[in-house]
């Protein structure tokens, strides 16, 4: 018999009609004879809520009590739905994380999977069971719990997978697969059938909010295939996979963009060596991400520009940390928060030259200024005032043929 783990995000089971429909769902599993796995994420809003709960204690809540808080919401939704499935005439259980245990490593909040004993849950998929785990948690050397960042259940399932060597990894979540573009802004949004890891990590780091960036990591790391599907409607989703190749002759696969991103430019900076790394030193210690970077050739040899891209989270922080900064000298320090990145990804553009030249041009006849580029072998990103961001997506799904 084979095993699939089924994965179900927080609107997946947030509410008790829900979670009656995700039994009914892992029941169809059961009936066609396959050891199933489920992992569970909080019902939605759980987290959230639990989160405001700390900050009303505390703007400094301490890290390891700030992960048993946030995991109790996993707790909730696992019981409900082995509660269900027990009232629905089957053998199930609900599985914490440290009753595994699945073993983490790293910080709190940001822990990784490092290791789970398989023993105790072969032994009740084998019986017939159908096991119930909490994803999102883990369990610390210290004996301590821990969670893996927010999404992280998708983390939790791709592991499970790995471990027990499921036969099927199945992400069930309120979108019915990954799409070219987000749906809500582009009417002509097609959903891909086949995408590659690479892709689909380009995606879900760029914007893409289908699944959380270090799980396809994972997925990718260890060659685990995926499908992300609806658990609302009963439509094919997406195979994430391993894929050199496109899978068309599509060269580009997705456009995404991203918000609350913001431009900060440091004006007058000494052009010599090291200025940059003393300009990014306190910023990366103070774990603040910087993403896009562009540095002006300078004209006289004696001073140039900066400016990089940041969450807008982080610009009262980076501004204090530029201001406070001695290593550095400066002309003129201003931010812009109405910034949006622009990105197409696709592995066809490896062997495809001439695509930078088709984005830019596509903008351009739009009056659509360009303000900072960033590229890897397979995406362009480009930063745009966030107001072009809805006359951009459609423009470029159509240079790209995706329409
Ligand atoms: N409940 C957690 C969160 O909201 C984990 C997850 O949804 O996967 O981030
Ligand atoms: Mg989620």
């Amino acid at each position: 018999m084979k095993i699939v783990v089924l994965k179900f995000g927080g609107t997946s089971v947030g509410s008790i009609e829900r979670i009656k429909k995700v039994a009914k769902i892992i029941t169809t599993y059961k009936k066609k004879r396959f050891k199933v796995i489920v992992v569970s994420s909080a019902m939605s809003g759980a987290t959230n809520d639990l989160i405001k709960k700390s900050l009303k204690l505390s703007n400094n809540f301490d890290s390891a009590e700030y992960d048993v808080l946030l995991s109790s919401g996993e707790q909730v939704a696992c019981a409900l739905i082995a509660g269900r499935l027990k009232h629905l005439g089957y053998k199930s259980r609900s599985w914490m994380s440290w009753q595994i245990p699945i073993i983490t490593l790293g910080p709190y909040s940001a822990s990784r999977i490092d290791q789970i004993q398989k023993k105790k849950i072969v032994k009740f998929i084998n019986s017939g069971g159908i096991p119930i785990i909490t994803g999102f948690q883990g369990v610390n050397l210290d004996n301590r719990l821990t969670t893996l960042g927010r999404g992280g259940t998708d983390a939790s399932a791709i592991m499970i997978a790995k471990f027990f060597k499921a036969h099927q990894c199945i992400i069930y979540t309120d979108v019915d697969g990954v799409y070219t573009t987000d749906p809500r802004f582009h009417k002509n949004a097609k959903k891909i059938n086949k995408i590659s890891y690479d892709e689909m990590l380009e995606m879900a780091s760029l914007g893409a909010k289908v699944m959380q960036p270090t799980s396809v990591q994972d997925a990718k790391l260890n060659n685990i295939n995926f499908t992300v599907r609806s658990s609302f409607v009963k439509k094919s989703g997406t195979l994430v996979t391993n894929y050199k190749r496109s899978f068309s002759n599509q060269i580009i696969t997705g456009i995404t963009s991203t918000q609350n991103e913001s431009k900060v430019t440091i004006a007058g900076v000494k052009d010599k060596p090291g200025v940059a790394a003393s300009i990014f030193k306190p910023l990366s210690l103070n774990n603040i991400n910087v993403d896009m970077v562009v540095q002006n050739i300078s004209l006289n040899g004696k001073e140039t520009d900066l400016t990089f891209t940041i969450k807008t989270d982080d610009i009262k922080k980076t501004q204090k940390l530029i201001r406070n900064n001695k290593k550095i000298s400066y002309r003129k320090l201003s931010y812009d928060n109405n910034v949006s990145k622009v990105s197409i990804i696709g592995v066809g553009m490896i062997t495809t030259p001439g695509i930078t030249y088709r984005m830019f041009q596509a903008l351009a006849k739009k009056r659509i200024n360009i303000m900072v580029i960033s590229t890897s072998e397979i995406k362009i990103s480009v930063l745009i005032s966030s107001k072009h961001v809805k006359k951009a997506i459609p423009i470029l799904h159509k240079e790209f043929k995706l329409d």
